[in-house]
């Protein structure tokens, strides 16, 4: 059972805390991804979840199983960096062979493990060759391979695909996520790459500055994000946060904003007791992802059309409220700059947010 604990952990260089308090529980054979920009610590969790780093405080479970003092060759994981490190003079055979043979395993028993694990990365007819006559791709598979044949308890990858290029990064996730659903096993994945965390998470922790701002499945990060960080950081274009009011009335609750050509207003939002009772009238931040917008003429808000962006699949068509931009996704068509329309908002999808502490009500 590779259930990975991480329980109040904390990491400071000198005076410098990198790692805050973090808590992050996941199940055997979940799919955890570390998202967060560059510099957020997310390396640092895994180098110590391997046991690469020590702890200032706080503890890791691995199975249930306390491995603060455990070396890491003792925590029966994996780790699958950003630079392959292969050996240039060794076969790809060679290079996934390798661990087995440092640690006695028979001939026969390593090459029928290679066998298995290069038939699963679809790579059996790159065996002889040397990692100099592969593609950056199928260095990441050897990569891969060498990290499958040691059954490990726990996967870790260090944004494996950043060195790639647009097009086979997307070819490598699938082939990771594909890898995920045959092995069963339990993965902890680092990335700042937002996408790549939401097709492949079961749990997403979104990091910044060293604390977790929001753990859970990635549906629940891209609705319901716990704060106006995480509503940004996840989802392109951004959800809009617009300033805004909430109105409370006869047992109804709606949202208005100003435009430049008046007030707009979602009505059947819905809001708990406790948040009607405390900015029933007030500010707050209203949070719409772009395609919750659809172009309805009898919508409730108005809208002067300032930018139009064609991607193929949809129209992104950018106006100003509430005093900024916000980005609506919507079906292709044709539209004008300067044209003036309404817009209406799919109201059960709107989340609302502190405008002082920008964390999520309700
Ligand atoms: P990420 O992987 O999210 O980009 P890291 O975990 O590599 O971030 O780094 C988190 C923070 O810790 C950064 O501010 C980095 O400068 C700092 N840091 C990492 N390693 C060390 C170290 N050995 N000594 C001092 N500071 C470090
Ligand atoms: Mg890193």
């Amino acid at each position: 059972m590779a259930t990975l604990d991480i329980n109040g952990v904390r990491k400071a260089y000198g005076k410098h805390e990198v790692l805050k308090e973090v808590n992050i529980s996941v199940g055997d054979g979940e799919f955890l991804v570390l998202l967060g920009p560059s510099g957020c610590g997310k390396s640092t969790l895994l180098n110590i979840i391997a046991g690469l780093e020590d702890i200032t405080g706080g503890e890791v479970l691995i199975g249930g199983r306390v491995v603060n003092d455990l070396p890491p060759k003792d925590r029966d994981i994996a780790m699958v960096f950003q630079s392959y490190a292969l050996y240039p003079t060794m076969t790809v055979r060679q290079n996934i062979e390798f661990g087995m043979k440092i640690r006695g395993i028979a001939a026969e028993e390593r090459a029928k493990a290679t066998e298995a694990a290069a038939e699963m990365l679809q790579m059996t007819g790159l065996l002889n060759r040397k990692p100099s006559q592969l593609s950056g791709g199928q260095r990441q598979r050897v990569a891969m391979g060498r990290a499958i044949v040691r059954h490990p308890e726990l996967f870790l990858f260090d944004e494996p695909l950043s060195n790639l290029d647009a097009k086979l990064r997307v070819d490598m996730r699938t082939e990771i996520k594909r890898l995920h659903q045959r092995l069963g096993a339990t993965i902890v994945y680092v990335t700042h790459d937002q996408i790549e965390a939401m097709t492949l998470a079961t749990k997403v922790a979104v990091m910044k500055d060293g604390i977790v701002q929001h753990f859970g499945p990635p549906q629940e990060v891209y609705d319901r994000p716990a704060n106006t960080y995480v509503a940004r950081f996840v989802g392109s274009p951004a959800m809009n946060i617009i300033p805004g009011r909430l109105n409370v009335s006869g047992g109804q609750a709606s949202v208005a904003f100003d435009t430049p050509l008046g007030e707009a207003r979602v009505t059947d939002v819905t809001v708990s007791s406790e948040t009607a009772e405390r900015f029933g009238g007030r500010d707050v931040l209203v949070g719409i992802r772009p395609e919750h917008f659809s172009h309805d003429t009898a919508g409730g808000v108005p809208v002067s059309v300032d930018v139009v962006e064609p991607t193929g699949p949809d129209t992104l068509v950018i106006f100003s409220a509430g005093g900024t931009e916000v980005v609506a996704r919507l079906e292709p068509m044709d539209i004008v700059v300067g044209a003036q329309t309404r817009f209406g908002v799919k109201a059960e999808k709107v989340v609302l947010f502190d405008p002082q502490t920008e964390t999520r009500l309700d």
